[in-house]
């Protein structure tokens, strides 16, 4: 899985890149989602465990296992997005579901031990995976990522400045000169 900031990073410049006026945040919120709902709460109960010495039973780890995957995604979208009014609700949904299905893409293509996500269950156990790089790659991407983060939002603020500032010039002349 690439890290959090990898795929921070990642919603944020899918944002800027379709231009989405609305839901960056939340878009970059459906990015981790896939590993906030899975990888952190096995991290936390692997770290209790290490420090109780306690050991948990498996389910306390399987039972995130669909948290990472399509259905579980599709389950979470939906309840998120009733934190939303109503009118804000359906783009909520298919926001932070684009944001996770992105996620999911970006992880395929690292190679899994196991062979890939079953992406596909319940109905099948089946693992699939594009597999092109190794788990550890997207680490060496963080710095290029922020960097093209930063150069993005850059040229975004300015833009968005220019045709604040062209807008508010020509109210203030549009009437008399016209
Ligand atoms: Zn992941």
């Amino acid at each position: 899985m690439p890290d959090l900031i990898t795929h921070s990073v990642a919603g944020h410049l899918v944002a800027r890149v379709t231009r989405l006026r609305h839901g960056l945040v939340l878009l970059v919120i459906g990015n981790c989602l896939p590993d906030l709902l899975s990888r952190l709460p096995v991290r936390v109960i692997g770290e209790i465990n290490f420090r109780t010495g306690h050991l948990a039973e498996p389910y306390w780890y399987w039972m995130w296992m669909p948290g990472h995957l399509p259905v579980g995604l599709l389950l979470a979208s939906y309840v998120l997005a009733h934190l939303f009014v109503r009118e804000r609700r359906r783009a909520a949904f298919f926001t932070l579901l684009g944001g996770s299905f992105t996620h999911l893409l970006m992880d395929s293509f690292q190679w899994h031990a196991s062979g890939g996500e079953p992406i596909f269950w319940p109905f099948t156990w089946n693992g699939y995976e594009i597999g092109l790089v190794s788990p550890e790659a997207s680490l060496t991407w963080i710095p290029a990522l922020l960097v093209a983060s930063a150069v993005v939002e850059t040229v975004h603020q300015a833009a968005k400045a220019f045709v604040t500032r062209r807008a508010a010039e020509r109210r203030t002349d549009g009437p008399v000169g016209h």
